[in-house]
């Protein structure tokens, strides 16, 4: 299989100004290139095994190893350390496509490349990203993030895991919880506090390989959706880890935790929208299908004026998640601008996924058929990387302190 890397190595630098229009035909050549390869690797490798892995709670391993080989498991990354070397556009566009396949292979892809190897990539020193990196973009293996805990989730800076150092270590204790891809990971960026009373301030990140003495995992959680992808706890006992494995700074960790999930939201809006895409499509095949009265369902009113719904809340939520990702690429500031796309496209999501079900009626509520997979897939994204509501906090104090409303 030709790497994804070497025949997309011409769209490195390729400059956002040449989208002329949001159209995927209006994008640069490359960025096609990419969108059919992952819609054809989707179509024949995820699309078949979807429902197996749902049911059946399956780690996708081998599709990993070959989406790794395409490039897919670190298309942030630097060319330097295995990675495609593409852009945030060339992300959302990939991770959409295979959600569109399998939402809960969208998870790992997303969450692997967004909050572990373009972590690793962005803030690592070169000693780091050459233990941290190698392996891990080419699909044989996988990172994850541990910032979340049983009693800190969307109060992230409230977490109470601690790092003491001793010498030359430093000594980390407490349990992070929801860690996707947990039970595959062979690394973890841990987040811990150095000083609960510094606040934010005290918090650091942490490299940690995977297994290590000290470090175990909790039961994997039985979860509603996206089953091919692992969710549990990470225990840390007394885990002696050396200093030079601290990410960035003591006490920057939280603002490389937040900096990190502004980029990872955009992950998470690609993979709503191509769980809302698969569930459009689904729609659309079963109403041209089912006949009732005498004619194509597709044909009342009432049902194109649910798929009229869902295919613009769909296409919204694309022109804004392709907006944060150019916004990003661009080097704008773009913290409103993926909260907006997150904020929409998980919300288009759901909606995409009840309407499809309305559609089809019986036959969207049985697992013969996938709409109810989408409708479980779907209900995540509204959750993760920073639930609805806190979207809505950031974008509404981002929208006031433009407005300069407050300081009147
Ligand atoms: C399947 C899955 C995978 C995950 N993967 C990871 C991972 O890999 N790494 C990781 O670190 N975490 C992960 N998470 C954790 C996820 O990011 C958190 O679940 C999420 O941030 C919400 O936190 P919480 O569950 O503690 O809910 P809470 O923060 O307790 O929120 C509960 C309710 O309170 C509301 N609320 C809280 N604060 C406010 C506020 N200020 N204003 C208004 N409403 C508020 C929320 O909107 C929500 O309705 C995962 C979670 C799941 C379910």
């Amino acid at each position: 299989m030709t790497s994804l890397a070497a025949r997309l190595r011409v769209s490195l630098g390729v400059p956002h100004t040449i989208i002329k229009s949001f159209s995927y035909s209006s994008l640069p050549e490359t960025h096609q290139i990419l969108q059919k390869t992952c819609r054809e690797f989707a179509e024949k490798e995820l699309k078949p095994i979807a429902s197996q892995l749902d049911k059946e709670h399956l780690f996708p391993k081998e599709q990993i190893k070959q989406m790794g080989n395409l490039g897919l498991m670190g298309i942030n990354v630097s060319e330097e350390y295995g990675g495609a070397g593409l852009d945030t556009l060339a992300l959302s566009i990939a991770v959409e496509e295979i959600a569109r396949g399998c939402g809960g292979t969208g998870t790992i892809v997303s969450v692997h490349n967004c909050l572990y190897a373009n972590l690793v990539d962005r803030v690592g020193v070169k000693e780091q990203k050459d233990k941290f990196l190698p392996g891990f973009t080419d699909g044989t293996t996988l990172g994850c993030f541990a910032l979340s805990e049983p009693g800190s989730g969307s109060d992230a800076g409230a977490l109470t895991t601690t790092a003491r150092l001793d010498g030359d270590h430093w000594i980390l204790n407490g349990t992070k919880s929801w860690v996707t891809s947990g039970y595959e990971a062979s690394a973890a960026v841990v987040l811990a506090t150095v000083d609960k009373k510094k606040k934010h301030k005290g918090i650091t990140a942490f490299l940690i390989p995977m297994p290590y003495p000290g470090l175990s995992l909790g039961k994997k959680e039985d979860k509603m959706g996206i089953r091919a992808s692992s969710t549990c706890n990470l225990i840390l006992e007394d885990v002696k880890v050396p200093r030079e494995n601290i990410l960035g700074e003591v006490g920057e960790g939280f603002k490389i935790a937040m900096t990190q999930l502004d980029g990872a939201r955009i992950g998470i809006s690609s993979q709503a929208l191509g769980i809302a895409q698969a569930a459009l499509d689904c729609a659309m095949d079963y109403a041209s299908k089912r006949i009732a009265f005498g004619t194509p369902i597709i044909k009342f009113n009432a049902v194109q004026e649910r798929l009229a719904n869902m295919a613009t809340r769909l296409e919204t939520a694309r022109l804004l998640t392709w907006r944060a990702a150019i916004m990003k690429d661009n080097g704008q500031k773009f913290t409103k601008a993926s909260s907006m796309a997150k904020l929409a496209a998980s919300e288009a999501a759901t909606f995409v996924a009840h309407n499809c079900m309305q559609i089809m009626g019986g036959m969207g509520y049985v697992t013969d058929l996938p709409a109810e997979r989408h409708y479980r897939d779907a209900r995540i994204t509204e959750i993760y990387a920073g639930i609805t509501d806190i979207q809505k906090l950031v974008i509404a104090n981002a929208t006031v302190k433009e407005s300069g409303v407050a300081s009147n």
